[in-house]
């Protein structure tokens, strides 16, 4: 069925939102625009909580929009399409990770890497729509209209609820192990064992990699071999730590929390690479004499390219690679936020949109 494309229409939707920076999410009805040309409009089925909904939730980047819906990791399928959209037709499976539109003019978006748009992608939530007078509204909702080329094809012989947090946390973690080409024969280790870590386990396991899981936490190391690890130094060891001087090729470092850089690039072997994918509120110092001194590399990575993301979804279907989540009902989400917080979740809280 082809949409009626009229901008004057606006079409009834159903979320939980935030109102305010301290206040809990609440059920709030609003509208999105309507189908454009080029647009497809999809019926959210499960949305993954990231740790990013709960910045924003807060404004702890100071600038978020209310009222403010969350969700950037969605799948759902296509109800409705554009006249002129060409890649999707009602009842595909698709999925919707961190951006909904970018310039499309520049370097990078010319590049296929559209997450550094150098005029600012627009985020699925909380971002300046593009050619509109509002801000996007995010997955805690029943349906999101979005221009097709920021859709993803989903192959649905995985189980969707699975999926859905790979469109944020698996290609944080995919994008930077593929850019610095993680291979068979290397070691590598991932800090932190979350939402992100999990995901970054299993992918470089899957590249060939040996993989290390660095932890605080003893607790940790049943779960970080069940996931794929090889693997797991407790940081807190002084034997451990010794023994992995100059032992790593690649660190992913996913903790959000403050911590000291220097720790882990002395971890780091001659040439080796630390990418920081975990975004902590306070600067970190880090002397120049441990990268110099052994040509170690620190880096950053933001989520990935539509084109890599595609890609990473298609690689999790023909490897049989999902997330470990922990399905919930929509009227939970506060108390999976409060959890979250402690870390208690095995790997990601996944919402069932059914239940909204
Ligand atoms: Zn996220
Ligand atoms: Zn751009």
């Amino acid at each position: 069925m082809v949409a009626d494309t009229s901008s004057a229409v606006r079409l009834p939707s159903k979320a939980y939102a935030a109102m305010a920076a301290s206040e809990d999410l609440v059920p709030w009805d609003f509208t999105r625009r309507n189908v454009g040309p080029h647009d497809v409009l999809i019926e959210i089925l499960y949305c993954g909580v990231c740790h990013t909904d709960i910045h924003f939730v807060r404004n702890d980047f100071g600038m978020s929009m209310y009222p403010l819906v969350p969700g950037h990791e969605i799948v759902g399928r296509v109800l409705n399409i554009g006249d002129h959209v060409k890649k999707y037709k009602a009842g595909d499976t698709v999925g919707i990770g961190c951006l909904v539109e970018s310039c499309r003019e520049c370097d990078n978006c010319k590049n296929e890497q559209e997450q550094y748009c150098l005029k600012g992608s627009t985020y699925t939530y909380s971002s300046p729509e593009k050619g509109g007078d509002g801000f996007t509204y995010g997955g805690y909702s029943n349906q999101i209209v979005c221009n097709e080329d920021f859709v993803l094809k989903v192959n649905d012989k995985l189980p969707l609820d699975k999926v859905a947090p790979l469109l944020c946390a698996g290609i944080t973690t995919y994008s930077p192990l593929r850019k610095w080409k993680v291979t068979a024969g290397q070691r590598v280790a991932i800090l932190g064992l979350g939402g992100l870590g999990h995901m970054g386990v299993k992918f470089a396991a899957a590249f060939g990699a040996e993989v290390t899981v660095l932890s605080t936490s003893a607790s940790k190391k049943d779960d970080a071999m069940k996931l794929g690890a090889h693997r797991f130094v407790l940081t807190t060891d002084e034997g451990q730590v010794l023994a992995s001087q100059n032992y790593f090729d690649f660190i992913l470092d996913t903790v959000s929390a403050e911590h000291d850089y220097n720790f882990y690039l002395s971890m780091l072997r001659t040439h080796g690479v630390m990418v920081c994918v975990g975004l902590p509120s306070t600067p970190a110092v880090v002397p120049a004499f441990n990268l110099i001194f052994h040509g170690r590399s620190l880096s950053g990575s933001l989520i990935g390219g539509l084109a890599e993301t595609q890609e990473m979804l298609d690689f999790c279907a023909a490897n049989n690679i999902t997330s470990d989540v922990e399905v919930i009902n929509m009227k939970y989400i506060n108390e999976a936020y409060a959890r979250m917080e402690k870390s208690d979740v095995k790997y990601r809280f996944v919402i069932d949109m059914a239940t909204l």
